[in-house]
């Protein structure tokens, strides 16, 4: 049966895997030639309603507010847009048209790469997901999209395009919450909390074996990089 996937990754580690500095926005419609990629979060005070059904393969996921910049204004009050005032589509309105070039057979449906914060700098990569429909919701005040992604099926051959994922992968999810829960968020060397990668103790290549809390641990980005040029 088709499962929603859940692989820990730290902040630097998503941005590695898709070959970007930063990743902030929410919705990226092709971010990559292949796909897009959304973050979504179902944490509490999340500024959008996304959730995953019960049936455990379908995402909803809450389309983007008006941009707070410009004037000033309450994004929370107003309908969501589809388009800028020049006319040009705003992410929402990318994927809309991408969701009736699927329903009018012109595409198959946009592939969509879902990250998901679990705590603050972790993330989970939830897996690949067909863009199929979406909805306009009143939500109280205002007009909010909401679009509907299934688990695809592509699954297998999409993973391999990603080296980097593929490498993340080896240290299980359940050990990397609990190396972040151990290390504090923190590299264990200099206390840096941003761009923190999960470094396995042994390089692979070396017989390190594995994947126990004990020997894979969190380094900023400098130490990762200072611990890789002594290796070479
Ligand atoms: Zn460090």
């Amino acid at each position: 049966m088709k499962k929603i996937q859940d692989d820990i990754l730290s902040y630097r580690e998503m941005c590695d895997a898709e070959n970007v500095q930063t990743l902030q926005r929410g919705m990226n419609y092709r971010l990559n030639p292949s796909y897009s990629v959304i973050l979504m979060s179902q944490r509490i005070n999340a500024p959008y309603q996304d959730k995953v059904y019960e049936d455990g393969v379908t995402i909803e996921y809450e389309g983007h507010d008006v941009s707070k910049s410009g004037y000033d204004h309450n994004p929370k009050n107003e309908d969501q847009p589809e388009k800028y005032p020049s006319g040009r589509l705003t992410q929402n309105g990318r994927f809309i048209k991408a969701v009736n070039d699927f329903k009018e057979g012109k595409h198959p449906p946009e592939l969509v790469k879902v990250y998901e914060k679990v705590l603050p700098g972790v993330w989970s990569l939830k897996g690949y997901f067909d863009l199929i429909d979406y909805k306009i919701v009143h939500d109280g005040k205002r007009n909010v999209f909401r679009y509907i992604l299934e688990l695809s099926d592509i699954e297998g051959t999409a993973d391999s395009r990603s080296v980097n994922v593929e490498h993340t992968r080896l240290i299980p999810s359940e050990v990397k919450r609990e190396v972040w829960k151990r290390d504090g968020g923190k590299c264990v060397l200099c206390g840096e909390t941003k761009n923190l990668h999960f470094d396995h103790d042994l390089p692979f290549s070396r017989g390190g074996t594995s994947l126990s809390v004990k020997n894979v641990r969190l380094l900023c980005m400098r130490h990762n990089l200072q611990k890789s040029d002594k290796i070479e």
